[in-house]
């Protein structure tokens, strides 16, 4: 197997199997070594540290394992009914009520640069680095082998991670477009050849029911809707009206689509296709304005558009890499005030991000800007993540990506 040899001493965060080999921790690579290629990653002196997929850029290695294992059928074998048998002791993989989930969430199921999203009878395989798109027909393999009498489809989606690539989408098992799953007894389609990542959030599940439980009478914005996970969430909860904003025309039919195939016909939903700033600018304000005389309260519910208790803020990532991490901070401080000086006494704000370089505490100091910003009165209610089937691998703390808080607005 080729080798990466690190500089003397840069094996430390190694040897706490953070698994990532960045470009300025080597020292000189063999010849030979090609994009994607397993490589076996040794010190200076020649002992051995980790096998993983090279690739150029700035994380030069994704580590694979820490022991000297083979990279074979059974190596993927292995870690694929190691990501099962986690999901099925947490009731995940065989939930009478949901069928979508994710099987395998890269560094958190040791295996850097793979994401698998399981819709039932279909399994959406994404690879992030070279090495696993290298992989792919052994890790479909594999996983057809694990989740047998589970799913019948693989399909590989890899167009959008690796574009310098040029992968082919397409099934590598069966070809079924048979596409709607289901999460908490809730239907939806899944568009796995057009639609963003694998075709639906699965990563939102929990806090979708914990926004169900707050929706009764409630007037939700369900802003980012995209597939519009959160508002057939708002509608079972029993919300009073839903509206559903995504500035993509094929997010805001997908969800009419999948608001029409649970709520056939109900009138509480409308879709917009709009920018979410535009559209939160456009609303009124429920308090006294600047220089309005205190008491009198701005035109509210149908006077000038509609006014809002319950308003889910779920942008994309704002920043992709640490270079755009000031300016993301400000758009999420920006984008929360609007909401804060939007939603009306006593309404509830659910906000996220996930940027995976904005951290917690980042967050939480962006929107608590917005809030001092726009003088409302804010109680953090909930402070969510990501759930149980996206797990955050210890020694990899930049796995932790979703963060939201849940407030209370007067
Ligand atoms: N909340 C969704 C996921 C949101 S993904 C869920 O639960 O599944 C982010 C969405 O934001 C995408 O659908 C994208 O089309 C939309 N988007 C991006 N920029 C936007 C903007 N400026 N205004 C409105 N929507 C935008």
């Amino acid at each position: 197997m080729k080798q990466v040899y690190l500089k003397r001493g840069k094996e430390e965060s190694l040897l706490r199997f953070h698994p990532w080999v960045f470009s300025g921790a080597i020292h000189h690579i063999d010849n030979d070594i090609e994009e994607g290629d397993v490589v076996r990653v040794v010190t200076e002196k020649g002992d051995f540290i980790a096998v993983g997929h090279y690739q150029q850029g700035s994380i030069s290695v994704r580590v694979l394992t820490f022991n000297g294992l083979e990279i074979d059928d059974a190596f993927w074998h292995s870690r694929l009914q190691s990501a099962l048998n986690m999901r099925q002791d947490i009731g995940l993989a065989d939930s009478p009520i949901t069928n979508a989930f994710r099987l395998v969430h890269g560094e958190g199921d040791l295996l850097p640069g793979l994401i698998i999203d399981v819709y039932d009878k279909t399994a959406v395989m994404q690879a992030h680095s070279i090495g696993m798109h290298i992989a792919r027909h052994a890790i479909a393999k594999a996983l057809a082998e694990v989740m047998k009498g589970r799913i019948e489809n693989i399909y590989y989606k890899s167009e959008t991670t690796l574009p310098f690539m040029e992968p082919e989408n397409g099934f590598l098992l069966g070809s079924s477009n048979d596409n709607i799953a289901v999460e908490n007894g809730l239907r939806f389609y899944v568009d796995w050849l057009r639609g963003q990542k694998t075709g639906f959030f699965v990563d939102q599940r929990e806090n979708r029911a914990l926004l169900e439980k707050y929706a009764k009478g409630k007037r939700v914005l369900n802003m980012f809707c995209y597939t519009g996970g959160f508002s057939f969430y708002a509608m079972r909860g029993g919300a009073e009206l839903v509206h559903s904003v995504d500035s993509s025309a094929k997010a805001i039919e997908l969800t009419r689509r999948n608001v029409e195939l649970n709520f056939p016909g109900d009138p509480r939903h409308e879709a917009f296709c709009e920018d979410a700033f535009k559209y939160l600018d456009s609303l009124p304000q429920p308090l006294p304005r600047r220089g309005v005389p205190s008491g009198e309260i701005s035109p509210s519910l149908g006077e000038v558009g509609e006014a809002y208790d319950l308003i889910i803020l779920d942008p994309p990532a704002f920043a992709k890499h640490r270079g755009a991490l000031h300016n993301a901070l400000k758009g999420y401080t920006r984008l929360n005030e609007k909401a804060f000086e939007k939603i009306e006494k006593g309404g509830i704000l659910f906000t996220f991000s996930c940027s995976q370089v904005v951290t917690k505490d980042h967050f939480r100091n962006a929107v608590f800007t917005a809030a001092a910003q726009a003088k409302r009165k804010v109680r953090i209610l909930h402070q969510l993540h990501q759930p149980a089937d996206h797990p955050i691998n210890i020694y990899h703390p930049e796995g932790e990506y979703l963060k939201g808080l849940v407030l209370y607005v007067e």
